[in-house]
């Protein structure tokens, strides 16, 4: 094989998802919710150290956002407004919004372990062999060929995955186990080598070359042939226990008053953005907003998603950060244009390296049919690296949503522009970030192995989001340097989320702060009962300097501001 030298998916990442989850349940980030009852798939609580992080990228989401926004692309400042809107809604918003109708996943189950998953998360191994050299292209087209033209070829062996990234690392990582046809010894000894993303050549102990390919298997493929596709979570890797995919409406459905009936159904909100849409013309005729302006809202989500996964990335309750943006449709591009990069900047901004950030435009046939215009922008986690998977998403809406509630509701909602002296339904461009899934950003962003620390990793948050902003200790829990400390932590406390440790060594502590990603460490001892000064540590450099216990305030505010 003449083929660079592989970036091989299952070499160990330099971050493990395993060890992250581990340290965020050490250290009070998160915890599986209800978690003596043998936990409840989908569903996580933020415990201490969590919920100060959630609510730092709240506050600044909020801040950026609505408080204080980007001037926009010609240099004017910004008007966004904020709302918080009932989580149950008149169910006749969720007809409108094309929820009941279409918020549906193809969901196919295991008859015989009663798994169940996302047809369209199902990825197909195939194999080949003896193809002669040079020509194993040929396989691999024809097989791509084959299925797009709806003809079927078996695969040997599926997975359920995000991504074919994600996938090709169940198949030839640890999670795999050979089926059937495969020899235990043979695999073992496989070398692998990646092509192309989604192609590999593997060679056995003897140098014989296998071909091999993933590709996603295409919805209509599997209604015609589930009977001869095996199931993920097959042993024997042999076909004949999936069901027809069957559609599966996302959203938790409840119901209101006394009576159980159809009437008294309600639904979960699936998202926020539709509260916005609602309160669009309250907002118009109460405040002194002028198109273009937004409405932006942070809160809680529902879906029922038929495999949460990934830790927090994909759970059944989640909260989103979601800005609808009404603009004149002539402007709306313009704007599209400038909240993609904005979007982008701001995670940046953040402490998120721009090596781990993508912009993936949406190709015209994963478009929603209103919608002329998408952007993700994708982070790369420890569990799709080296892919990317979505953090935000920002979807020039045309005027669908207004255009559907006018309908449904019969409710007039044009808006008079007295500029141009014409009634009509602003155009929308839609940032929607997952705040949830922006912390599982955060968290693996931040962390980092550091094999020289006593604590062998630190979290590298940002000052503005670290949980934690500071740490007062005295050296020792004696003369007189408890009570300095104690008054240092009172007068700080007012303002930032500060925390006093008394006992332990000093290295513990430090320990201890690492992990929580605490940025600064003050340290009091003998001399600063002398001079009145104090030792400061910087979690990242490591470095120590003395400063003036009076200067401590301002240290901190030049850092994290306020
Ligand atoms: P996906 O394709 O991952 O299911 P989506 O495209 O349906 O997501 P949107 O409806 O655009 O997502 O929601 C906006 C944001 O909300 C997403 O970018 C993501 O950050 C967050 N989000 C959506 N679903 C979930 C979930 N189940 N768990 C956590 N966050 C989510």
């Amino acid at each position: 094989m003449t083929t660079p030298p592989p970036e091989t998916a299952d070499a160990p990442t330099a971050k493990s998802m395993e060890d992250i989850v581990a340290l965020c349940k050490r250290r009070g980030f998160i915890f599986p919710a209800s978690e003596i009852y043998g936990g409840i798939n989908g569903f996580w609580d933020f415990g201490p150290l969590g919920v100060e992080l959630k609510n730092n990228l709240r506050d600044a989401w909020w801040h950026d956002m609505v408080r204080c926004p980007p001037e926009g692309p010609d240099g004017e400042s910004l008007s966004i407004v904020g709302l918080d809107s009932a989580i149950i809604q008149n169910p006749k918003v969720w007809e409108a919004s094309g929820h009941v109708g279409g918020f549906n996943d193809p969901m196919v189950d295991d008859r015989e372990t009663k798994q169940r998953f996302r047809a369209d998360q199902l990825f197909g191994l195939f194999h080949y062999t003896a193809q002669p050299p040079g020509k194993d292209r040929l396989f691999f087209d024809d097989v791509k060929e084959k299925l797009s033209a709806g003809e079927f070829v078996a695969p040997l062996v599926t997975v359920v995955a995000n991504s074919e990234e994600e996938a090709i690392r169940h198949f030839v990582g640890r999670d795999w186990k050979p089926p059937k046809p495969y020899k235990r010894d043979i695999i073992e000894n496989f070398k692998l080598e990646l092509n192309r993303p989604f192609d590999l050549s593997l060679l056995d102990s003897q140098g014989k070359q296998w071909y091999c390919m993933s590709i996603r298997i295409p919805l209509q493929v599997i209604e015609n042939f589930t009977a001869q596709v095996p199931s993920p979570f097959s042993k024997d890797g042999k076909a004949g226990n999936l069901m027809n995919p069957r559609m599966f409406n996302l959203m938790f459905k409840t119901s209101v008053g006394a009576v159980q009936d159809e009437d008294s159904v309600v639904y979960l909100r699936p998202e926020t953005a539709q509260g916005i849409f609602l309160n669009f013309k309250n907002v118009t005729d109460t405040q002194r907003v002028k198109v273009p302006f937004g409405i932006a809202q942070i809160g809680k989500a529902f879906r029922n998603e038929v495999t949460p996964r990934n830790y927090i990335f994909r759970s059944r309750e989640f909260e989103q950060m979601e800005m609808e943006f009404f603009c004149h449709e002539s402007e709306a591009t313009k704007w599209y244009d400038f909240w993609v990069q904005t979007r982008l900047d701001w995670w940046k901004s953040l402490g998120i390296s721009a090596d781990n950030l993508q912009r993936r435009d949406h190709d015209a046939a994963e478009l929603a049919h209103y919608s002329t215009a998408c952007a993700d922008i994708e982070y790369r986690y420890p569990f799709t690296a080296p892919g990317f998977g979505e953090l935000e998403g920002i979807a020039h809406r045309g005027c669908y949503d207004l255009t559907q509630h006018q309908e449904h509701s019969g409710a007039k909602l044009t808006y008079f522009d007295q500029e141009r002296n014409e009634h009509y339904l602003p155009h929308v461009i839609e940032p929607a970030a997952g705040l949830s899934r922006g912390v599982l950003v955060l968290l693996c962003e931040a962390y980092t192995p550091d094999p020289e620390r006593p604590s062998k990793v630190y979290m590298k948050f940002h000052p503005r989001m670290a949980p934690i902003k500071a740490a007062i200790f005295p050296l020792v829990a004696k003369d007189g340097m408890p009570e300095v400390a104690q008054q240092l932590y009172d007068e700080l406390r007012a303002k930032y989320a500060v925390q006093l440790d008394v006992k332990q060594n000093i290295g513990k502590r430090y320990a201890r702060m690492d992990e929580a990603g605490t940025p600064y460490c003050f340290t009091i001892d003998g001399q600063t009962l002398e001079d009145q000064t104090v030792t400061i540590r910087e979690r990242d450099t490591l470095s120590q300097e003395r400063i003036n216990i009076d200067q401590v305030g301002s240290y901190l505010a030049d850092r994290i501001g306020g």
